[in-house]
């Protein structure tokens, strides 16, 4: 079939608005017609390179948040079935391996590359998935805030849930709240019960970081963050670094207490910070990376959603000619939470 959509021909290039062909989707394959597709930062690393920059895997059309239909399947697919809504899994994993086996998608030992870099995402109006990538999604969700579930939703379930392990009592330092991700780690955290402190840079995002359930707190610079608005001068339990600077990470190392957990969640290459270990043994600090989320944590992210736990911070949904603008307020640091495309607009 034919579709016209937005393409890139180089890692770090353009993206382009043309034709071009999709096949039948092939034996363990679905064909999906695309309702909305997240626009964030993810994405535009993503169209960079930076997640990959194999030129055997151009032209490539990005966008990995992708919310939609099923509208054929392949031979030997057993779910979904046609009709279906769907939501992707961001990473192409095995299936068969141990990590995949049990439940620990994230960590799939054969990982074969990302939706949106390996394989054709949703910045074009019907994508071909591996079955195994297409998660059921409740109908009851309107698309362009479904598609801030499967990773804008689902990477804070997996930080509070799995890795920070965030309770009751916590107090979490969220750096970068106002972003895609960030904005709903502050929701997800006061979800688990902590008393949330969202750091970022712009004032312009205060509002939507207390809306989300937390204290906004400046970090223009770190030397003059100032926690005491946010728990009257007790220092955070846990502090979720979504910048990824060494100015960032050398903060928290910083001001974490006895037994604090510092959680890590960029991908940036060259960023490296000085660790003590004596100081990380006295305070018996632990630092946590944290990758993506599993299947059964995408599903668990739209259970919370379609049930109002949740809220899906999507300031911006436009049409295809809108991905652009959409684009520079990403590269200008003034979206608020995650943008969409909406391919029904
Ligand atoms: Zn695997």
């Amino acid at each position: 079939m034919k579709v016209t959509g937005y393409r890139i021909h180089e890692w770090g290039g353009p993206l382009r608005w043309e034709s071009f062909d999709i096949p039948a989707p092939t034996a363990g394959e679905v064909l999906i017609r695309v309702e909305a597709c997240g626009i964030g930062l993810t994405v535009l690393n993503c169209i960079r390179g930076d997640l990959a920059n194999d030129t055997a895997s151009l032209p490539r059309v990005p966008g990995h948040e992708i919310v939609g239909r099923i509208e054929a399947i392949g031979d030997d697919v057993a779910g979904p079935t046609i009709g279906q809504r769907v939501m992707a899994y961001f990473y192409l994993v095995c299936g068969r391996c141990p990590a995949c086996t049990a439940g620990q998608d994230s960590l799939c030992a054969n990982l074969a590359g990302w939706v949106g870099v390996h394989r054709d995402g949703g910045y074009a109006p019907f994508t071909i998935l591996p079955a195994g990538n297409a998660i059921p999604l409740p109908d009851s969700i309107p698309a362009a805030q479904a598609t801030a579930i499967p990773d804008a939703i689902a990477t804070p379930l997996h930080v509070c849930k799995t890795r920070a392990r965030i309770q009751q009592g916590d107090r979490v330092a969220v750096i970068a709240a106002g972003g895609g991700v960030g904005i709903h780690m502050v929701e997800m955290a006061a979800h688990f019960g902590a008393r949330v402190a969202g750091l970022e840079a712009s004032e312009a995002k205060f509002d939507a970081i207390r809306t989300a359930g937390g204290t906004a707190v400046l970090s223009r610079s770190f030397d003059a963050v100032d926690l005491r608005p946010a728990w009257d001068g007790e220092p955070p339990t846990v502090v979720i670094d979504l910048l990824g600077s060494r100015d960032s990470v050398t903060w928290a190392l910083q001001v974490l207490p006895l037994g604090g957990r510092l959680v890590l969640l960029t991908t940036f290459r060259d960023v490296e910070a000085i660790l003590s270990p004596r100081d990380m043994v006295l305070r018996e600090v632990t630092i946590l990376g944290s990758r993506y989320a599993t299947k059964a944590e995408l599903r668990e992210s739209a259970a919370l959603v379609a049930s109002g736990k949740i809220h899906p911070v999507v300031s911006a949904v436009v049409g295809p000619e809108g991905i652009e603008e959409v684009h520079g307020a990403l590269r200008n640091g003034t979206l608020v939470g995650r943008g969409a495309v909406d391919w029904n607009v």
